[in-house]
């Protein structure tokens, strides 16, 4: 028994890299164009915001009565915000997770500035993921672990986060991992 052999290292979901994105409260920029987006758990922060002096040129979606739209219907609105946004303008948003990477997807898609947004995160502790095998990205992720909507793999969702896909990296567990089960159940932080 002199000669062990060293332990294999099995599982590489236990290694976590440490590149998520960085947000940070509401504050008015240098920009005299803005857009103010939130769903209904960022209200308190676009209130909070709107309640300091503001830009003269500002649009804020949408607190109107309370009534605040879906994520598609925001989307769409930030979409056509952007098309005709100047130059120097800034887009501030407060949400939930999912709502701020479909935002941080569209500015890459359309080629608006990441500098140009602040962006603070509220409410539930949700991720977009990116699938690493199909590519299919799920939305609202809840827990450590999910079924890919894709391609039905069980996977296990990384820390790593990619400004240009707006989503987190997901990769298979394999499937005889004793952590799944755990996983499946244990709430995103
Ligand atoms: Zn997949």
């Amino acid at each position: 028994m002199m000669n062990m052999p060293k332990p294999v290292v099995k599982y590489r979901h236990r290694i976590y890299s440490s590149s998520r994105p960085v947000y940070e409260d509401l504050r008015w920029s240098q920009a005299q164009d803005c857009l103010v987006i939130c769903d209904s758990s960022g209200a308190p922060a676009v209130r909070a915001l709107l309640a300091q002096p503001h830009p003269e040129r500002l649009i804020v979606v949408q607190l109107n009565g309370g009534n605040i739209p879906g994520k598609d219907n925001l989307l769409a609105q930030a979409s056509q915000w952007i098309d005709r946004a100047p130059a120097g303008s800034a887009l501030l948003a407060a949400g939930e997770e999912p709502l701020l990477c479909a935002l941080r997807r569209m500015a890459w898609e359309k080629g608006y500035s990441a500098d140009a947004m602040i962006l603070q995160r509220t409410g539930r502790a949700l991720r977009d993921t990116r699938c690493a095998h199909c590519h299919t990205i799920t939305s609202n992720v809840a827990f450590q672990a999910f079924t890919c909507s894709g391609c039905g793999r069980v996977l296990v969702v990384r820390d790593h986060y990619s400004i240009r896909l707006g989503a987190y990296i997901a990769n298979m567990m394999m499937p005889e991992d004793p952590m799944i089960p755990e996983m499946l159940e244990t709430a995103l932080k």
